[in-house]
């Protein structure tokens, strides 16, 4: 199956959230969550496009300052997405320095900055190095019910969840996914190669059905060439099935609004991030620092039907134990019977 992009935590559990997503077919990648992203070669992150932060508590966005000294003079754009008061904080972090020699770059990075407001009211503004990264005024992003960002290929939603504070839950959509029927491409006398890439990128990005591709490949009777059209051929040999969907939730309560928000925007997902910050032993202390312990993390991946769990998040507090909230996870998520306490406030 042809996956169009792959995703993987930035840090290992005890450390800073991210989640970094990197495109299989194309020199491009997704980040989730902007703290400590030292762990990221400077060509990861030459290769982002859009950032979406969920909140902006320290461990979710000291990274910014790192992010921009590697693709400042170097990258032309970059796409970030946060919530409420965003584009105040991204302006007073850029005019925390001095920029009286970045106008003089080759390259101007400009960086888009889009706040997604509690009840509606998107706001948008750019900050070029060209003009010392001033804030102008934009015109505001598209924003059609919970989807903040759409392409061809996928989509991004996002909520809020409360964490005291407001804090964005995201879901990654794939839209799409082919799969190749080896059957159907032996009857057709061909075999596999470049062009096969090049067809299940064609329709993933809904390239005309008439687009040519021009089919090559070799066997025992040497090399062979032909021409055929993207509908002929993904008719032919190709079934198109839904995406897979890629849930990335962090710092929130454990309470009854969190998890129906958490339900209605992520119900299925094939793979599930979530925090899962301290033991179940310890809840009082995770509702008093508004987070999830392992235990209620586990509860709502299963509520939410999710396919795959990955926990993150880890109070330094357990050093040496992941073991233990791995455990309780896993042992939530996945328990058959309704326990009596599970329910959230
Ligand atoms: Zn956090
Ligand atoms: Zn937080």
């Amino acid at each position: 199956m042809h996956a169009l992009f792959k995703p993987r935590l930035v840090n290992d559990a005890f450390g800073d959230p991210g989640l970094y997503v990197d495109f299989c077919d194309e020199r491009r990648a997704l980040l989730f969550d902007l703290g400590d992203i030292s762990r990221l070669l400077p060509r990861h992150l030459m290769r982002l496009s859009h950032v979406f932060v969920t909140h902006t508590h320290m461990d979710h966005f000291s990274g910014f300052d790192h992010l921009l000294r590697v693709i400042l003079g170097r990258k032309l754009g970059i796409v970030m997405f946060g919530g409420p008061n965003f584009l105040t904080q991204i302006e007073h972090k850029l005019s925390a320095y001095t920029w009286n020699v970045v106008h003089r770059y080759a390259v101007d990075l400009v960086i888009d900055a889009r706040e997604i407001g509690v009840d509606g009211g998107e706001q948008r503004a750019l900050f070029s190095s060209r003009r010392q990264f001033a804030r102008e005024a934009s015109p505001s992003f598209d924003r059609s019910d919970d989807v903040v960002h759409n392409e061809t290929t996928f989509r991004v939603r996002g909520r809020f969840v409360d964490h005291d504070i407001p804090c964005l839950a995201y879901v990654l959509e794939e839209k799409a996914r082919v799969i190749v029927a080896k059957d159907r491409l032996a009857a057709l006398g061909v075999s596999t190669g470049a062009w096969l890439r090049e067809l299940k990128h064609a329709v993933l990005t809904g390239a005309p059905d008439e687009t040519p591709i021009q089919v090559q490949w070799r066997d025992r009777h040497g090399e062979h060439a032909m021409t055929r059209q993207v509908g002929e051929l993904r008719h032919l040999i190709l079934d198109v099935v839904p995406g897979r969907r890629i849930g990335y939730v962090t710092d929130l309560r454990y309470t009854e609004p969190n998890v129906a928000t958490l339900s209605e925007l992520m119900h299925d997902v094939d793979l599930l991030f979530i925090e899962s910050v301290f033991l179940d032993e310890d809840k009082t202390h995770a509702l008093r620092k508004n987070h999830l312990t392992a235990r209620q993390a586990g509860l709502i991946a299963r509520r939410i039907g999710a396919r795959a769990v990955v926990p993150f998040h880890f109070s330094p507090r357990y050093e040496g134990r992941s073991a233990a909230l791995i455990a309780e996870v896993q042992a939530a998520w996945s328990a058959t019977s309704v326990l009596g306490d599970e329910k959230p406030d």
